[in-house]
Protein backbone atom coordinates (compact mmCIF):
# COMPACT_ATOMS: atom_id res chain seq x y z
CA UNK A 1 0.00 0.00 0.00
CA UNK A 2 2.39 2.78 1.22
CA UNK A 3 4.75 1.44 -1.72
CA UNK A 4 2.25 1.57 -4.27
CA UNK A 5 1.79 5.74 -2.92
CA UNK A 6 5.06 6.51 -2.78
CA UNK A 7 5.06 5.11 -6.51
CA UNK A 8 1.97 7.07 -7.05
CA UNK A 9 3.61 10.47 -5.55
CA UNK A 10 6.74 9.67 -7.27
CA UNK A 11 4.95 9.56 -10.87
CA UNK A 12 3.17 12.37 -9.81
CA UNK A 13 5.51 14.57 -9.07
CA UNK A 14 7.46 13.82 -12.04
CA UNK A 15 4.11 15.16 -14.13
CA UNK A 16 4.19 18.40 -12.52
CA UNK A 17 7.88 19.32 -12.30
CA UNK A 18 7.66 18.54 -16.40
CA UNK A 19 4.72 20.88 -16.49
CA UNK A 20 6.33 23.69 -14.53
CA UNK A 21 8.11 24.81 -17.64
CA UNK A 22 5.09 25.08 -19.68
CA UNK A 23 4.46 27.80 -22.68
CA UNK A 24 1.79 29.19 -20.40
CA UNK A 25 3.87 30.35 -17.96
CA UNK A 26 7.00 31.12 -19.82
CA UNK A 27 4.80 33.75 -21.78
CA UNK A 28 3.81 35.42 -18.95
CA UNK A 29 7.17 35.95 -17.95
CA UNK A 30 8.53 37.20 -21.49
CA UNK A 31 5.92 39.57 -21.92
CA UNK A 32 6.25 40.92 -18.62
CA UNK A 33 9.75 41.56 -18.77
CA UNK A 34 9.64 42.85 -22.16
CA UNK A 35 6.80 45.04 -22.04
CA UNK A 36 6.86 48.58 -22.84
CA UNK A 37 6.33 49.20 -19.10
CA UNK A 38 9.76 48.31 -18.03
CA UNK A 39 11.40 50.69 -20.64
CA UNK A 40 13.67 48.69 -22.29
CA UNK A 41 15.25 48.01 -18.83
CA UNK A 42 18.64 49.79 -18.87
CA UNK A 43 20.17 49.82 -15.83
CA UNK A 44 20.42 52.44 -13.19
CA UNK A 45 16.47 53.68 -14.85
CA UNK A 46 13.40 53.27 -13.35
CA UNK A 47 12.86 50.90 -15.86
CA UNK A 48 14.95 47.95 -14.76
CA UNK A 49 14.10 48.65 -10.86
CA UNK A 50 10.44 47.54 -12.47
CA UNK A 51 11.79 44.22 -13.80
CA UNK A 52 13.76 43.74 -10.72
CA UNK A 53 10.58 44.02 -8.22
CA UNK A 54 9.31 41.57 -11.15
CA UNK A 55 11.97 38.82 -10.57
CA UNK A 56 12.21 39.25 -6.75
CA UNK A 57 8.61 38.88 -6.37
CA UNK A 58 9.04 35.55 -8.76
CA UNK A 59 11.75 34.18 -6.55
CA UNK A 60 9.78 34.69 -3.52
CA UNK A 61 6.57 32.91 -4.74
CA UNK A 62 8.98 30.18 -5.64
CA UNK A 63 10.49 30.17 -2.26
CA UNK A 64 14.30 30.76 -3.09
CA UNK A 65 16.14 32.03 -0.08
CA UNK A 66 19.06 34.67 0.23
CA UNK A 67 22.55 33.67 -0.18
CA UNK A 68 25.08 34.14 2.59
CA UNK A 69 25.10 37.30 4.17
CA UNK A 70 22.50 39.22 2.46
CA UNK A 71 19.60 40.21 3.47
CA UNK A 72 17.71 41.11 0.65
CA UNK A 73 17.84 39.11 -3.03
CA UNK A 74 19.81 42.28 -4.08
CA UNK A 75 23.31 42.50 -4.66
CA UNK A 76 23.81 46.25 -4.20
CA UNK A 77 27.09 48.09 -5.81
CA UNK A 78 27.92 51.72 -6.99
CA UNK A 79 29.69 51.58 -10.32
CA UNK A 80 30.35 54.50 -12.87
CA UNK A 81 28.08 56.80 -10.62
CA UNK A 82 25.14 54.30 -11.02
CA UNK A 83 23.34 52.42 -8.18
CA UNK A 84 23.51 49.18 -9.80
CA UNK A 85 22.23 45.44 -8.29
CA UNK A 86 22.15 42.01 -9.40
CA UNK A 87 19.27 39.73 -7.91
CA UNK A 88 20.52 36.51 -6.51
CA UNK A 89 18.28 33.84 -5.59
CA UNK A 90 19.42 30.90 -3.06
CA UNK A 91 18.11 27.25 -3.03
CA UNK A 92 20.58 25.09 -0.55
CA UNK A 93 21.77 21.73 -1.71
CA UNK A 94 20.80 18.70 0.08
CA UNK A 95 23.91 17.19 1.24
CA UNK A 96 26.81 19.46 -0.85
CA UNK A 97 25.53 23.01 0.07
CA UNK A 98 29.23 24.32 -0.14
CA UNK A 99 29.76 22.97 -3.75
CA UNK A 100 27.82 25.98 -5.74
CA UNK A 101 26.22 26.01 -9.06
CA UNK A 102 24.94 29.43 -10.80
CA UNK A 103 22.61 29.38 -13.49
CA UNK A 104 22.13 33.23 -14.33
CA UNK A 105 21.26 35.73 -16.89
CA UNK A 106 21.17 39.37 -17.63
CA UNK A 107 18.02 41.45 -17.42
CA UNK A 108 19.11 44.52 -18.33
CA UNK A 109 19.31 46.00 -22.17
CA UNK A 110 19.60 49.32 -23.78
CA UNK A 111 16.28 51.20 -22.49
CA UNK A 112 14.89 54.23 -24.90
CA UNK A 113 16.47 55.42 -28.00
CA UNK A 114 17.71 58.84 -28.36
CA UNK A 115 16.60 61.13 -30.35
CA UNK A 116 14.50 58.55 -32.05
CA UNK A 117 11.52 60.41 -34.56
CA UNK A 118 10.54 56.40 -35.06
CA UNK A 119 6.91 55.64 -33.42
CA UNK A 120 8.72 52.64 -31.58
CA UNK A 121 11.86 53.80 -29.21
CA UNK A 122 11.55 51.02 -27.07
CA UNK A 123 14.62 48.57 -26.78
CA UNK A 124 12.64 45.82 -25.37
CA UNK A 125 15.19 43.22 -25.55
CA UNK A 126 12.42 40.20 -25.58
CA UNK A 127 14.78 38.08 -26.87
CA UNK A 128 18.71 40.11 -25.83
CA UNK A 129 17.57 38.84 -22.60
CA UNK A 130 13.85 38.44 -21.57
CA UNK A 131 14.67 35.44 -23.10
CA UNK A 132 17.27 33.69 -20.62
CA UNK A 133 15.68 35.69 -17.63
CA UNK A 134 12.58 33.95 -18.43
CA UNK A 135 14.98 30.74 -18.34
CA UNK A 136 16.14 31.53 -14.86
CA UNK A 137 13.10 31.62 -13.52
CA UNK A 138 11.08 28.90 -14.93
CA UNK A 139 14.65 27.16 -13.89
CA UNK A 140 14.06 28.20 -10.71
CA UNK A 141 10.84 26.98 -9.95
CA UNK A 142 11.71 23.76 -11.83
CA UNK A 143 14.23 23.00 -9.16
CA UNK A 144 12.70 24.56 -6.31
CA UNK A 145 9.94 22.03 -6.88
CA UNK A 146 11.97 18.68 -7.90
CA UNK A 147 13.81 19.75 -4.04
CA UNK A 148 16.10 17.45 -4.69
CA UNK A 149 19.58 19.31 -5.92
CA UNK A 150 22.16 17.95 -4.28
CA UNK A 151 24.25 20.98 -4.86
CA UNK A 152 23.39 24.40 -3.86
CA UNK A 153 22.02 26.60 -6.61
CA UNK A 154 22.31 30.50 -6.70
CA UNK A 155 19.90 31.57 -9.63
CA UNK A 156 21.35 35.13 -10.85
CA UNK A 157 19.83 38.01 -12.88
CA UNK A 158 22.93 40.07 -13.88
CA UNK A 159 22.55 44.19 -14.14
CA UNK A 160 24.67 46.17 -16.53
CA UNK A 161 26.22 43.18 -18.97
CA UNK A 162 25.38 45.97 -21.78
CA UNK A 163 27.88 48.02 -20.20
CA UNK A 164 30.54 45.70 -20.25
CA UNK A 165 29.66 42.49 -18.41
CA UNK A 166 29.94 45.17 -14.61
CA UNK A 167 27.04 43.08 -12.77
CA UNK A 168 28.85 39.95 -13.05
CA UNK A 169 32.11 41.26 -13.05
CA UNK A 170 31.12 42.21 -9.77
CA UNK A 171 29.32 39.16 -8.20
CA UNK A 172 32.65 37.48 -9.16
CA UNK A 173 34.41 39.70 -6.77
CA UNK A 174 32.29 38.61 -3.89
CA UNK A 175 32.40 35.40 -4.05
CA UNK A 176 35.12 32.16 -3.58
CA UNK A 177 35.20 31.30 -7.26
CA UNK A 178 36.58 27.90 -5.90
CA UNK A 179 33.15 27.05 -4.18
CA UNK A 180 31.22 27.76 -8.14
CA UNK A 181 31.69 23.89 -9.51
CA UNK A 182 29.71 25.34 -12.82
CA UNK A 183 28.07 28.53 -14.10
CA UNK A 184 25.18 27.98 -16.65
CA UNK A 185 24.48 31.56 -18.26
CA UNK A 186 21.93 32.03 -21.03
CA UNK A 187 21.38 34.20 -23.13
CA UNK A 188 18.89 34.94 -26.14
CA UNK A 189 17.04 31.37 -26.84
CA UNK A 190 14.12 32.77 -28.31
CA UNK A 191 14.54 32.14 -31.71
CA UNK A 192 15.00 28.98 -33.47
CA UNK A 193 19.25 28.13 -33.59
CA UNK A 194 21.44 27.85 -37.11
CA UNK A 195 21.25 24.19 -36.25
CA UNK A 196 18.03 23.37 -36.57
CA UNK A 197 14.75 22.79 -34.07
CA UNK A 198 15.56 21.71 -30.46
CA UNK A 199 18.85 22.86 -31.01
CA UNK A 200 21.20 24.88 -28.88
CA UNK A 201 24.80 26.15 -28.77
CA UNK A 202 27.07 26.39 -26.11
CA UNK A 203 29.97 29.47 -25.70
CA UNK A 204 33.60 27.84 -25.17
CA UNK A 205 32.95 24.30 -25.90
CA UNK A 206 36.43 23.22 -25.63
CA UNK A 207 37.28 25.16 -22.73
CA UNK A 208 36.35 22.46 -20.37
CA UNK A 209 34.26 19.64 -20.37
CA UNK A 210 30.85 21.37 -19.44
CA UNK A 211 29.31 20.78 -23.01
CA UNK A 212 30.31 17.38 -23.38
CA UNK A 213 28.36 16.17 -19.93
CA UNK A 214 25.42 18.12 -21.90
CA UNK A 215 25.55 16.15 -24.47
CA UNK A 216 26.10 13.06 -22.56
CA UNK A 217 22.96 14.06 -20.57
CA UNK A 218 20.68 14.68 -23.74
CA UNK A 219 21.47 11.16 -25.17
CA UNK A 220 17.97 9.28 -25.51
CA UNK A 221 16.23 12.92 -25.70
CA UNK A 222 15.19 14.29 -29.26
CA UNK A 223 17.59 17.80 -28.40
CA UNK A 224 20.83 17.96 -28.76
CA UNK A 225 23.59 20.82 -27.96
CA UNK A 226 26.57 22.04 -30.19
CA UNK A 227 29.63 24.18 -30.14
CA UNK A 228 29.13 27.36 -30.72
CA UNK A 229 29.36 27.77 -34.44
CA UNK A 230 30.40 31.60 -34.74
CA UNK A 231 33.81 30.94 -33.55
CA UNK A 232 34.87 34.84 -35.21
CA UNK A 233 32.41 36.82 -32.64
CA UNK A 234 34.42 35.77 -29.65
CA UNK A 235 31.24 35.45 -27.81
CA UNK A 236 32.46 33.18 -24.79
CA UNK A 237 34.13 36.39 -23.66
CA UNK A 238 30.96 38.84 -24.55
CA UNK A 239 28.45 37.30 -21.86
CA UNK A 240 28.36 37.68 -18.28
CA UNK A 241 29.61 33.78 -18.07
CA UNK A 242 33.18 35.16 -18.91
CA UNK A 243 33.16 36.75 -15.66
CA UNK A 244 33.26 33.30 -13.71
CA UNK A 245 35.40 31.87 -16.51
CA UNK A 246 38.41 34.13 -15.70
CA UNK A 247 38.08 33.03 -12.25
CA UNK A 248 38.36 29.28 -13.78
CA UNK A 249 34.78 28.49 -13.01
CA UNK A 250 33.43 26.48 -16.30
CA UNK A 251 31.22 29.21 -17.14
CA UNK A 252 29.46 28.98 -20.28
CA UNK A 253 26.52 30.60 -22.17
CA UNK A 254 23.93 28.05 -23.90
CA UNK A 255 21.95 30.09 -26.53
CA UNK A 256 19.88 29.56 -30.01
CA UNK A 257 20.61 32.56 -31.16
CA UNK A 258 21.01 33.12 -35.79
CA UNK A 259 23.56 35.71 -34.88
CA UNK A 260 24.62 35.97 -37.99
CA UNK A 261 20.95 36.76 -39.65
CA UNK A 262 18.79 37.72 -36.17
CA UNK A 263 17.35 41.66 -37.89
CA UNK A 264 16.46 42.35 -34.52
CA UNK A 265 19.63 41.64 -32.65
CA UNK A 266 19.77 45.58 -30.35
CA UNK A 267 17.15 46.60 -32.20
CA UNK A 268 14.17 48.45 -30.96
CA UNK A 269 11.96 45.48 -32.48
CA UNK A 270 13.46 42.87 -30.76
CA UNK A 271 9.92 42.62 -29.47
CA UNK A 272 8.40 39.51 -27.32
CA UNK A 273 6.00 38.39 -30.84
CA UNK A 274 9.18 37.70 -32.54
CA UNK A 275 9.97 34.62 -30.36
CA UNK A 276 9.65 31.40 -31.13
CA UNK A 277 7.60 30.36 -27.46
CA UNK A 278 8.32 26.27 -28.67
CA UNK A 279 11.79 27.01 -29.01
CA UNK A 280 12.21 29.14 -25.16
CA UNK A 281 9.88 26.03 -23.95
CA UNK A 282 12.21 22.90 -25.63
CA UNK A 283 15.49 25.20 -24.64
CA UNK A 284 14.86 25.04 -21.18
CA UNK A 285 13.79 21.78 -20.47
CA UNK A 286 17.00 20.76 -22.23
CA UNK A 287 19.42 22.96 -20.16
CA UNK A 288 17.00 21.19 -16.73
CA UNK A 289 17.75 17.71 -18.39
CA UNK A 290 21.17 18.51 -19.98
CA UNK A 291 22.63 19.97 -16.15
CA UNK A 292 21.23 16.96 -14.05
CA UNK A 293 24.42 15.61 -13.34
CA UNK A 294 26.12 18.56 -12.10
CA UNK A 295 23.39 19.50 -9.88
CA UNK A 296 23.20 16.32 -8.79
CA UNK A 297 26.85 15.99 -7.92
CA UNK A 298 27.82 13.24 -10.10
CA UNK A 299 29.44 15.41 -12.92
CA UNK A 300 32.25 17.99 -12.05
CA UNK A 301 33.20 20.20 -15.91
CA UNK A 302 37.11 20.58 -15.70
CA UNK A 303 37.82 24.06 -14.61
CA UNK A 304 38.59 26.85 -17.30
CA UNK A 305 42.37 28.10 -17.64
CA UNK A 306 42.56 31.79 -19.12
CA UNK A 307 45.40 33.64 -20.30
CA UNK A 308 43.07 36.05 -22.16
CA UNK A 309 41.41 34.81 -24.81
ZN1 LIG B 1 22.55 39.82 -24.07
Amino acid sequence: MFKQLTLFLLIFSGILSSQVISEELIKSHLFALSSDLMEGRKAGTIGIEKAAIYIEKEFERIGLGWFGGMNSYRQNFEERGLSLFNIVGYLEGKSKKNEIVVISAHYDHLGIKKGGDEEDVIFNGANDNASGVTAVLALAEHFSNQNNNERSLLFVAFTAEEMGLLGSNYFGKQINSKNIIAGINIEMIGKESPFGPKTAWITGFDRSDFGRIIQQNLIGSDYKVFPDPYVNFNLFFRSDNASLAKLGVPSHTFSTSPMDKDLDYHKVSDEAKTLDLFTISETIKAIAAGVKSIISGADSPTRVSISEN
